[in-house]
């Protein structure tokens, strides 16, 4: 099926009074997402949240095969959580930590991962090492490869950072890591839903992805992914009576799946509202929508560049659909909130939320202006007419 832009765009409410470019801290539900999840709501509120989680458990159930195949799992390896950073704990804080023990990462790491990388040092003695960029901004693979030695205990990057157009080259960091044996998380947080992500290919063993993102969900929605391999080996930092059952007085059990890594109660609207999600991004097709997303921000970089005072901050050999800039002699928060004026969103990367990256370049602050496949030429045009009057 072609990608139907009128069809999208009937879908997405949201998009008929906002002009959205801030799909990467949270982009806008479609109709089918909003009504499972308000519909899910409405059944709580008239049989009861027990008996309606009966009632509906294969559609509830059906959000873990949804996100099998977005990424090419198997749904027993997959755990739903309230959101990435969560996930990505759950895996982090699992593993066995040694003082000496060394952890490998990437320029563009997230802050919240950055500061458990800190804590798991200080108080292990592990010892977390960020790997240079190469001439693109992007992690050097070479120097990843010549950093590993039988000491490294993990190696865990962002795929997409928060703050910029960069796409890591996270296979080819998945190849060194089988090569050497040793587990490899990757915070997918921005690529799944802007991009295809078929985790075989990419050779990580754990993956962590929010729902509000590219993959257009409600707020308070994540998953980790963990390899069938790895599950068992890895003890979850909390457990309850979900993840584990009691079995005798003094003895519990832990489940054998990805589930391990839950909790109890959740939110189960929102889980049903994930699984709609990964269904119409899957029925868009991946392929497609990417490709959408790459040439939409090629387009908004290409226009923005000869804009008086603007400098656009992107790196990498592959761009994706965060666009981010900068304006001569110009406060990022204060054009975000003229845009807002114009019923224009965007957001604004801070320093600390990627510091390794942002200081490396001696930024402290920029505009991010994220597009989604649902965005168009013509919004596009609009935002840099706007933006201009703004920064004249
Ligand atoms: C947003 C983001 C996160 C955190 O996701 P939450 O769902 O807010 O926990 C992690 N990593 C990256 C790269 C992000 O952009």
């Amino acid at each position: 099926m072609p990608f139907d832009i009128q069809s999208v765009r009937q879908d997405t409410p949201g998009c008929h009074s906002i002009l959205h470019f801030n799909n990467a801290g949270a982009s806008l539900m479609p109709q089918p997402v909003l009504d499972a999840t308000i519909g899910y709501l409405q059944l709580e509120a008239q049989i009861g949240g027990y008996e309606v989680a009966e009632q509906m458990r294969d559609q509830l159930e059906h959000t873990y095969d949804a996100i099998a195949t977005l990424i090419g799992c198997s749904r027993e390896e997959v755990a739903i959580i309230e959101n990435a950073t969560r996930a990505w704990d759950m895996a982090f804080y699992s593993i066995p930590f040694s003082p000496g023990d060394r952890i490998l990462t990437s320029m563009a790491e997230y802050a919240s991962n950055y500061i458990a990388f800190l804590q798991v040092a200080q108080k292990t003695g592990t010892v977390v090492e960020v790997i240079p960029n190469d001439q693109y901004g992007q992690i050097s693979i070479e120097q990843l490869r010549q950093a590993i030695d039988e000491r490294v205990k993990l190696i865990a990057i962002t795929h997409i950072p928060t703050g910029g157009g960069l796409v890591n080259p996270a296979a080819e960091v998945g190849k060194a890591a089988r090569e050497a044996n040793i587990p490899y998380l990757l915070d997918a947080c921005q690529s799944v839903g802007q991009m295809p992500i078929d985790v075989e290919k990419i050779g990580c063993d754990m993956l962590s992805a929010t729902g509000r993102k590219y993959l257009r969900a409600p707020r308070g929605t994540g998953f980790l992914y963990v390899r069938q391999s790895l599950l068992e080996q890895l003890d979850p930092p909390f457990l309850d009576l979900r993840a584990a059952e009691w079995v005798a007085r003094d003895r519990y059990i832990v489940r054998p799946d990805a589930r391990r890594f839950e909790n109890w109660e959740t939110n189960y609207a929102g889980k049903i509202g994930l699984g709609v999600a990964v269904d119409y991004a899957l029925q868009q097709g991946l392929d497609t929508t990417w490709r959408r997303i790459k040439n939409l921000a090629y387009t908004l970089r290409t226009r923005l560049s000869p804009l008086p005072g603007v400098i656009v901050h992107d790196r990498g050999v592959i761009q994706c659909g965060i666009v981010t800039f900068s304006v001569e002699g110009q406060d990022p928060a204060e054009i975000k909130r003229q845009l807002a004026e114009h019923a224009i969103n965007v957001s604004v990367t801070e320093r600390s939320s990627t510091r390794l990256d942002l200081e490396a370049r001696g930024l402290t602050t920029l505009v991010r202006a994220s597009v989604h496949y649902f965005n168009t030429e013509e919004e596009i045009e609009h935002f840099c007419t706007t933006l201009e009057t703004i920064i004249l």
